[in-house]
């Protein structure tokens, strides 16, 4: 477990500029061929043998002065009743909770979840029905709908929800349709798409997204009328700044998972365009002056 930006799950509209104590397990419900963490999320035995109970988690968390704690890197699902009492422990200590999920869940699964306190998601849709039909032995049996029926649930039950597209070579580009469909049609033009390039990983050894596929999904989004479609894992700050969807003017900037520029205002509870005074949909507060380093680079 480690402390890591809320702009790298990506989640760009929730605490901004917080950090989350980072913390997961091992193993998956789907197998991706492409997963960057496949270490874990593929291993069918722990890696370490650290174990670390809730209580000692969300301390960790408070002492390294997070604002909340984020279940991520393999899927969160695999750890469902470990969430749970982390969750409660997590709003016990006033830190918020969060998962980085492929969605695939229970419905009883997500309200169990977010009355647990988890009000930040972070989830990948990783297909479409076409996509299914031409690579049946890639996520065999996957329904990617009810990722958007439990997003959907999410948000009515007063959740945060921010959807990934990793736009991955040779498998789901020809998703973008249908993706940005279901996004306007389930969720609403106010829910943030993270348009994300793929690298090659593990078994899938396609090349990276190419940069003008990217690009012309973003566009496509935004014309369809989403108004918050970000474009990651370029290494592009232009492609990551969120605009007033009124006036077209930039509010925040963001350069190395961190928030370079803030220019909204703050009043009744809502944060607001200071140009035309458009909401802006921004979970929790946005945290000044927190920089992060990779611990890495410490
Ligand atoms: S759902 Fe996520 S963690 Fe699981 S295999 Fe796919 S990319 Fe990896």
């Amino acid at each position: 477990m480690e402390s890591r930006p809320i702009e790298i799950k990506p989640l760009f509209h929730y605490w901004p500029n917080s950090t989350a104590l980072t913390f997961s397990g091992w193993g998956c419900n789907f197998l991706c061929p492409w997963c960057q963490n496949y270490e874990l999320s593929w291993a069918r035995r722990p890696l370490y043998e650290r174990r670390v109970n809730p209580q000692e988690l969300v301390e960790t968390a408070v002492r390294a002065g997070d604002e909340g704690v984020c279940a991520s890197f393999n899927e969160p699902a695999t750890l469902f009743d470990y969430l749970i009492d982390v969750g409660l422990e997590a709003r016990r200590r006033g830190l918020y909770a969060t998962l980085v999920t492929n969605g695939y869940f229970t419905l009883k699964a997500v309200e169990a979840l977010v009355e647990a306190g988890y009000d930040g998601w972070a989830v990948d849709i990783k297909g479409c029905p076409q996509a299914s039909k031409r690579h049946p032995r890639v996520l065999p049996g996957v329904d990617h709908r009810i990722v958007y029926r439990n997003a959907r649930r999410i948000l009515d039950l007063g959740g945060h929800v921010e959807m990934i597209y990793l736009v991955v070579t040779g498998y789901n580009e020809e998703c973008a349709d249908w993706i940005i469909e279901k996004h306007l049609d389930t969720l609403g033009e106010d829910v943030p798409l993270h348009v994300n390039r793929y690298y090659p990983a593990n078994k899938w050894r396609q090349p990276p997204t190419r940069l003008g596929v990217l690009l012309g999904i973003a566009e496509k989004a935004r014309r369809a009328g989403i108004n918050y479609v970000y474009v990651g894992n370029v290494g592009d700050p232009g492609l990551e700044v969120t605009r007033c969807p009124r006036c077209g003017r930039v509010l925040v900037a963001r350069r190395g998972y961190r928030v370079v520029y803030w220019n909204l205002d703050y009043s009744g509870g809502k944060y607001r365009c200071p140009h035309c005074g458009h909401p802006i949909p921004i979970r929790g507060r946005y945290v000044p002056g927190k920089n992060w380093l990779p611990p890495w680079r410490l």
